[in-house]
């Protein structure tokens, strides 16, 4: 089907929505459990998508619900699926890992970051959950759109359980640089469980940019920066910026309609924030003071209204931050506070929408400081509430907000002294320039709506699938030039999967002419060696490759044989033969439905590819325990299991004798080493070269590897072969 129309059929079908919260907040009373709508501009925006596409909300509900306890909130036209969780579970993924490790790492706080490996280990388990729950609602959805960092493993599974499925992803956070990002224990594993989706999405193109330069450095995995695009593997994710808005008509009628105050005897500078250090609380209350310093005509005559809404007071930080702020309060108002005037009033609660709408009316200065912020709504609704004589926007250049949002007055949080003057220029502003800049903004944050958001998201979202252009030479260069520069080359190959695509029987799997001209390139150098390294018979894989140039491994290296070092065979190896035949015997009983043994002397190779799905894991558990009990050890490879010789040798172990054998002890010094595999026996050799080597994976994106970067597929093996063969 072609991709354009395949998309709208996307589009139109339904979506599961999957974010750590429910869009509801529930109650126990007596008469059962009492759920409520929670306010906020993404449940009222996917709200109406869901009920005209259908579809689920997946969530935790925020409570633990008992056995037999029901919770379907009345009157929504969409399903929603809990995903249930103990108070232990709470603990650790949602107050641990997720507010005390990831909150403060993507705010590019480290300094406030703990890390606690059960913590993590939980995370990871509710993250499957989450998964699971979301697999098992979403067989009929077009799209399953996951949300923000509690749930950035959650991918992981999905993709596993339906490889097609669009899938999509939106961080409704920051996301910090490289630099900050790979502190994190598990960098690796989060980026990988954002790469399992097609799109991921970010407030601001720069957290887009920095998410490139974390998958490019820690997963190798390549990038288009322009296009904006990562290949990992098989697969590619498209990434995006998709600046987050606000409910904005709503916001300017409740402000046109909150009853107005009688006229204040001050003016007043208004800051709404969760209590959170990345707020910048303490900071702004700084600048407040530095402004009444400064500039002594602004005493008795201006007010700071503080809204600090209570959060996360589980975590100590948190509370440490309150008392904190409560004495900063306490200070700079025994300081300046005059009998009729104090000059901070801090209401330390939360406001309804309507109450916030009125005070965001009635202010003359929004002051909008976080140190760090995803986006910040409170600078938009701020902005969407000047109904009547416009207020001043002052907005912290730390917040994803200030990338769209110029005609605010931006300030560096930090800076004091720059954000004490910003207030007063605020404070002083001409009615024409208060008016120019809040009318360009309102503009903005009307056009740019929560909806509209929504709107181009899902667009992108079920769009046509993107793909990286084909390899060049400037990739390779890039990865490799600086590697190799004018050493001799040890290329180390393997074949079925690396060389030729897998076929449903290794007697189908060839060399294309291409591959072989490029292989040939590389084996006609004198300064390179090549050495294929496969799980085939050594006398199989040397016939069907047939250059007699190169090096052949073959059983994972138990026999081996090329130029420039003596024939090898694994000193136990002799112990093996009669076994393997005994084995094959055995597992006789298992070659049903097109399942056959291949016979590679002492080991061999049980194939089940032909065998249909829904019978193969139980061919698969019978042929382990066959072939363990013959005392051999089973590993599984492609749509294979393997029977290999208990006797400590792998790929790895296969490539340090090469090695050691070809080029002396202190080989690492004289030669350069690249090594590219597909399959699960090329990890003991990844493992075991890294730091050393060059080290590649082909395939799938969702195995996880110990090799330094990734190819999609044979072609672009190909291509790093005729790299190398003419570098
Ligand atoms: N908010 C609220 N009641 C309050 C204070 C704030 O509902 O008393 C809402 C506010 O309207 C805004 C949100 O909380 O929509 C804060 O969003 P923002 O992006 O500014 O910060 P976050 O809390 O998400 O870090």
């Amino acid at each position: 089907m072609a991709e354009s129309n395949q998309s709208s059929i996307v589009s139109q079908r339904p979506i599961v929505v999957v974010s750590n919260r429910l869009p509801f907040s529930f109650q126990r009373t007596t008469k059962g459990i009492e759920s409520r709508p929670s306010p906020g501009g993404l449940v009222s925006a996917l709200g109406p998508v869901l009920r005209k596409r259908g579809g689920t909300w997946i969530g935790w509900p925020g409570i633990e619900i008992r056995e037999g306890e029901q919770i379907s909130p009345r009157g929504e036209a969409y399903r929603i699926s809990p995903v249930l969780l103990s108070d232990m579970e709470i603990n650790r993924y949602y107050h641990g890992l997720s507010n005390r490790t990831l909150w403060p790492m993507m705010h590019s706080m480290p300094g406030r970051a703990r890390f606690d490996h059960r913590e993590w280990d939980t995370y990871v388990r509710v993250n499957q959950r989450f998964a699971e729950v979301a697999v098992a609602e979403a067989a009929e959805a077009g799209l399953i759109w996951v949300h923000d960092y509690q749930l950035m493993l959650t991918p992981t599974w999905i993709r596993q359980a339906m490889p097609d499925k669009r899938l999509a992803f939106f961080i409704h956070i920051p996301f910090p640089p490289y630099d900050v990002f790979r502190v994190l224990p598990w960098d690796r594993e989060l980026l990988r469980g954002l790469l399992a989706c097609d799109l991921i999405g970010f407030h601001v193109r720069s957290y887009a940019q920095n998410f490139l330069d974390c998958v490019e450095r820690s997963l190798g995995a390549r990038v288009d920066r322009e296009a904006l695009l990562v290949e990992y593997g098989d697969r590619t994710t498209r990434v995006g910026a998709f600046p987050l808005g606000i409910e904005f008509a709503l916001f300017e009628s409740l402000a046109s309609e909150a009853p107005k105050a009688r006229p204040a005897e001050h003016k007043t500078i208004l800051g709404v924030d969760r209590l959170d250090y990345t707020k910048g609380i303490p900071e702004r209350f700084h600048a407040f003071e530095r402004l009444l310093e400064r500039y002594p005509q602004h005493r008795e005559k201006v007010v700071l209204l503080q809204i600090a809404v209570p959060s996360r007071s589980q975590v100590a930080e948190y509370r440490a931050l309150k008392r904190e702020i409560d004495e900063i309060v306490g200070n700079v108002n025994g300081r300046f506070a005059t009998a009729d005037w104090s000059p901070i009033r801090y209401l330390y609660r939360s406001f309804s929408q309507q109450r916030l709408a009125a005070a965001y009316r009635d202010a003359d200065v929004g002051l909008v400081t976080p140190l760090r912020d995803g986006m910040n709504l409170v600078a938009k609704e701020f902005v969407a509430c000047q109904v009547d004589d416009p207020g001043v926007l002052i907005l912290s250049r730390l917040a994803g907000a200030a990338d769209t949002m110029r005609e605010a007055l931006l300030v560096n949080p930090v800076d004091i002294d720059g954000t004490a003057e910003a207030i007063h220029r605020a404070l002083t502003m001409s009615e024409e320039e208060r008016i120019s800049r809040s009318s360009a903004l309102r503009r903005r944050e009307q056009r740019d709506n929560v909806d509209a958001w929504v709107d181009s998201f899902l667009r992108s979202a079920v769009g046509a699938r993107a793909s990286l252009s084909p390899f060049t030479d400037k990739d390779f260069s890039a990865w490799l030039s600086d590697f190799i520069e004018s050493y001799r080359l040890a290329l180390f190959l393997d074949y079925d999967g690396t060389l030729c695509p897998l076929q449903d029987h290794p007697s189908q799997a060839r060399l294309t002419p291409r591959m072989r001209r490029a292989l040939d390139a590389c084996a006609e150098r004198d300064d390179t060696d090549v050495a294929i390294i496969s799980g085939r018979a050594l006398r199989d894989v040397r016939s069907i490759v047939g250059n007699e140039r190169l090096s052949y491994a073959g059983n994972h290296g138990l026999e081996m044989s090329g130029p420039g070092m003596p024939d090898f065979t694994h000193e136990d190896l002799v112990h093996y033969r009669v076994r393997a035949e005994e084995l094959a015997e055995d597992l006789k009983e298992l070659s049903v439905d097109g399942a056959w043994i291949e016979a590679k002397g002492p080991t061999l190779t049980y194939h089940y590819r032909p065998v249909p799905d829904n019978l193969r894991r139980a061919l698969v558990e019978r042929a382990h325990e066959i072939i363990n009990q013959a005392g051999y050890q089973a590993c599984d490879a492609q749509c294979a299991v393997e029977a290999r010789p208990p006797i400590g040798w792998d790929k790895g172990r296969a490539v340090l004798h090469v090695l050691r054998t070809r080029y002396g002890p202190s080989w690492s010094e004289s030669i350069r080493v690249v090594y590219v595999g597909d399959d699960q026996t090329d990890e003991d050799a990844f493992r075991f070269l890294a730091g050393l080597a060059m080290t590649f994976r082909v395939g799938s994106a969702d195995t996880p590897t110990a090799a330094g970067r990734r190819l999609p597929d044979v072609d672009a093996v190909r291509a790093l072969l005729t790299w190398l063969g003419r570098r």
